[in-house]
């Protein structure tokens, strides 16, 4: 791999991750009867959705993953204290969505410093998974940094195995796919997950996409096995609706690490909010030359 295909991978990543949160925001929260009565299938970045958002702006996935990314690059290095503080910053921001157990978890941190909570069986959402890219990208070749750093950011609000295993999981095979390693090290990624916990299991797909953290993970592994191109796996993702935006965001991620950067579509990346991008632009090379790869 050379260090112009690792950049474009990890940019690809990250700005799939961004292009899925914006498309599927729009479809967020309805069923795919719902999407297709009104859109028929819906492909394009127009805004709108329950949080009557501009085209082209994210929500809550993207901006807390670029409040990590941000404490990783000031701090040129892993600072928890400074993730849980950027964290505490959006949340006074006025984000446009905010999920429950994120809201406990930062309010707990501001009120009583306190950095992680207690393990609870009810925190399996999907909130931790959807915002750990900055930590893949800033440690592409450190995978033991990668383990504790993506668990240390994820416990601020989620302390639950299933989102820990998750979490790890698409990391992984995020890792193996910037670093260009072949479908079959993502498969054996997934197959540990689900022999680990057989709940993850997305064959036969259920067609659930909530934001529980199982349905999530089905649903991303389920269309980006299942597609054989960036729009392809973005469009089939979102289309199923549920926790659309995250489920866009994440298999955008996935998709972009593995077609790189240039299969993103064209309208989809000028319909983005252009400081956004510039930010992640900014990002992922900031990331990438923490890990040593730039
Ligand atoms: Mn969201
Ligand atoms: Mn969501």
């Amino acid at each position: 791999m050379s260090t112009e295909q690792v950049l474009n991978r990890a940019l690809g990543a990250y700005l799939g991750f961004a292009c899925g949160d914006a498309l599927g925001a729009t479809v967020e929260f309805m069923t795919p009867k719902q999407i297709q009565k009104r859109y028929g299938v819906h492909q394009d970045i127009i805004g709108g959705g329950w949080l009557g958002l501009e085209a082209g702006q994210v929500t809550d996935d993207t901006q807390m993953s670029l409040a990590i990314g941000q404490a990783i690059i000031d701090h040129q290095g892993w600072n928890i204290q400074a993730v849980a503080d950027n964290f505490v910053a959006w949340l006074e921001s006025d984000p446009p969505d905010i999920g429950n157990t994120c809201r406990r978890g930062i309010m707990r941190y501001r009120d009583s410093g306190e950095l992680f909570g207690l393990p609870r069986d009810d925190d399996a959402g999907n909130g931790a998974c959807m915002r750990n890219l900055p930590v893949v990208l800033a440690t592409l070749n450190r995978l033991d940094y990668f383990n504790e750093w993506s668990l240390q950011q994820s416990h601020i609000t989620h302390n639950n195995p299933l989102s820990n295993a998750a979490t790890l999981t698409l990391g992984h095979i995020v890792n193996h796919l910037i670093n260009g390693h072949d479908m079959a090290a993502c498969i054996q990624e997934a197959e540990r997950l689900i022999s680990q916990y057989s709940e993850f299991s997305y064959n036969p797909y259920s067609g659930k996409a909530s934001g529980y953290i199982v349905d999530t993970v089905q649903t991303v592994l389920h269309y980006f096995f299942g597609t054989d191109s960036f729009e392809s796996c973005l469009i089939a993702t979102v289309n199923q609706g549920g926790d659309a935006d995250t489920t866009g965001a994440l298999v955008g991620m996935l998709a972009g690490a593995k077609y790189g950067v240039q299969q993103i579509p064209e309208r989809w990346l000028t319909q983005l909010d252009q400081q956004l991008v510039a930010q992640i632009r900014q990002q992922t090379t900031g990331l990438i030359r923490l890990a040593g790869l730039l």
